[in-house]
C-alpha cells in the first residue's frame, strides 16, 4: 500500500535484543493514508463475512475502533490480565521468553457467532492464536485475522486454518 512502508519505522533491540520493533504509530499521524488503510482494511472480506470484530490490546484497539466504525461492525476486545471487570474467558499463551494471558468478557461473545480478529502486527502468530482459541472455546466462528502488519519470515501464518489478511508484508 502507497506510503505505509515508509511510515512504520523499525528500532533494533527493542524492546529486548534480538528484537527488531516495527513501529506503526507513525501512520496515525498521517490522517490521509490512514484513513484509505481504514477503508481497505474495512471492506476486507474476513471483516464483511463476520457479525463483529475482536481487537486485541492494544495498538489492535486503534485500528479495530476504526474499522468497528467504518464497517459497522460492533467490536469487543480482547485484554491482559487485571484490565477487564466482569465474568471472563481466560487463555495462556506463550511469548519468545515467558507466558502471558488474554481476557474477554464472557458477556460480550453472547450475541454474535462469528468474528474477525483485528490486530496490528503478525509476528510468530501466538497472540491471534490464543484469541482465536477463546473463541472457539466459547463456541463460535473465527472469520480470519485481518492486520496490517505481517512479519512473513516467522511463519506466523501456518499455524492457521482461517484467513490471514495483512495490508503490508515486512
Ligand atoms: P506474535 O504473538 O508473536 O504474533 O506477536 C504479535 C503481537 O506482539 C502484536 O500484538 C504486536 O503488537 C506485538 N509484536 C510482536 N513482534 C513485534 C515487532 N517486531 N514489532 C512490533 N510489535 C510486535
Amino acid at each position: 500500500m502507497k506510503n505505509l512502508e515508509s511510515l512504520i519505522k523499525t528500532y533494533n533491540d527493542f524492546p529486548r535484543e534480538g528484537i527488531a520493533f516495527k513501529d506503526i504509530l507513525g501512520i496515525i499521524q498521517d490522517t490521509e493514508v490512514f484513513r484509505d488503510l481504514i477503508l481497505k482494511m474495512s471492506s476486507n472480506k474476513v471483516i464483511k463475512s463476520s457479525e463483529a470484530i475482536i481487537s486485541i490490546e492494544a495498538r489492535g484497539f486503534i485500528f479495530g475502533s476504526a474499522i468497528s466504525l467504518q464497517a459497522s461492525k460492533p467490536m469487543i476486545v480482547a485484554r491482559k490480565p487485571g484490565k477487564l471487570p466482569g465474568e471472563l474467558i481466560n487463555e495462556n499463551y506463550l511469548l519468545e521468553y515467558g507466558q502471558s494471558c488474554l481476557s474477554i468478557q464472557k458477556e460480550s461473545l453472547d450475541k454474535f457467532s462469528s468474528y474477525a480478529i483485528v490486530d496490528d502486527l503478525l509476528a510468530t502468530g501466538g497472540t491471534v492464536e490464543c484469541v482465536a482459541n477463546l473463541i472457539r472455546k466459547s463456541g463460535k466462528d473465527v472469520c480470519g485475522l485481518v492486520t496490517v502488519v505481517e512479519l512473513e519470515k516467522l511463519g506466523g501464518r501456518s499455524l492457521f486454518d482461517f484467513p490471514v489478511e495483512s495490508m503490508i508484508n515486512l
